[in-house]
């Protein structure tokens, strides 16, 4: 039915590979195979984004075509996407940083990928450049909903394991397991303010040094800023006691668009209620 080209990308439990389909007219797809362990069959990440993917359709989430399942393997065919954010950030940006009204285009279409993602209570969960593709008409769609899990059934603790660190909130990396939309809105915030400058906004290569880079840069929490947090599984009462920087220093190439400052200030707040919403963040001045 496809025949398989070159490889686009690889992850933890899939390899995929560019594809064209057999008959005409020859579409160009996206295969995503999966390595079946043949005692076990599917791995649920597989399942679930199977479930997941066949249930959304908007033009700013990749779309599954189709489904392939043999006994050794399980082939996801996606729409075909030129390369992912991550990639277009190295080849088309300076030193990484896009230009402003690219940053705006990028956010708006990841933001209403988003905000249609909550409304039908789907969670991402591992946002990141990697993991949003773009194709030749510069459309963004969120892809990789391996990790993703509709909150709707009732799942009483998620695993803090679930997003990349660099995109990791901190109440999830400090134990915090009652978390919901706003994980993706704290990730979101990260690709943004990535876009901006080319480098991930907090790069830490431990969920201690994670935290350090997010405290200095925001401030260490205290239980005047942000209740309870003394009461987080991870919590420790050592962390050094950094003073708030404002975001135009921690973001200097924002500093010209103080409404993308104010978009990204509502967003990466430590107390998870106060992120705002994927719809609230589409009605914001920055977008106007
Ligand atoms: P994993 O779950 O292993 O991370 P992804 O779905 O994120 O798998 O795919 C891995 C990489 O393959 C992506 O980062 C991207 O570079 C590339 N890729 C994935 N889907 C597509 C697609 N539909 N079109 C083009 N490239 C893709
Ligand atoms: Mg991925």
């Amino acid at each position: 039915m496809y025949a398989r080209g070159e490889k686009l990308g690889e992850g933890t439990y899939a390899t995929v590979f560019k594809g064209t389909v057999l008959k005409a007219p020859h579409m160009t797809v996206a295969l995503k195979e999966i390595t079946l362990d043949p005692q076990e069959g599917a791995p649920s990440t597989a399942v679930r984004e199977v479930s997941l993917m066949k249930a959304l359709k908007h033009p700013n989430i990749i779309r599954l075509l189709d489904v392939q399942h043999t006994e050794t393997r399980l082939v996801l065919v996606f729409e075909y996407m030129d390369l992912d954010l991550k990639k277009y950030m190295e080849k088309h940006g300076t030193h990484g940083a896009l230009a402003h009204p690219m940053c705006l285009h990028f956010a708006s279409q990841l933001l209403q990928g988003l905000a249609y993602c909550h409304k039908n209570n789907v969670l991402h969960r591992d946002l990141k450049p990697q993991n949003l593709l773009i194709n030749a008409a510069g459309q963004l769609k969120l892809g990789d909903f391996g990790l993703a899990r509709d909150f709707g059934i009732p799942v009483a603790t998620f695993s803090a394991e679930v997003v990349t660190l660099w995109y990791r909130p901190p109440d999830v990396i400090l134990g915090s397991r009652s978390y919901n939309t706003t994980i993706d809105i704290w990730s979101a915030g990260c690709v943004i303010a990535e876009m901006y400058t080319g480098r991930p906004l907090f790069s830490g290569s431990s969920p201690e040094d994670q935290l350090k880079r997010i405290f200095h840069a925001m401030g260490t929490p205290s239980e005047r800023t942000w209740p309870e947090v003394t009461r987080l599984p991870g919590w420790k009462g050592d962390f050094p006691d950094y003073p708030p920087k404002p975001w135009v220093q921690i973001i200097p190439p924002m500093a010209p668009e103080p409404r993308a400052i104010d978009l990204l200030n509502r967003m990466l707040r430590y107390v998870p209620e106060e992120r705002i919403s994927a719809e609230d963040c589409l009605l914001h001045p920055y977008f106007s």
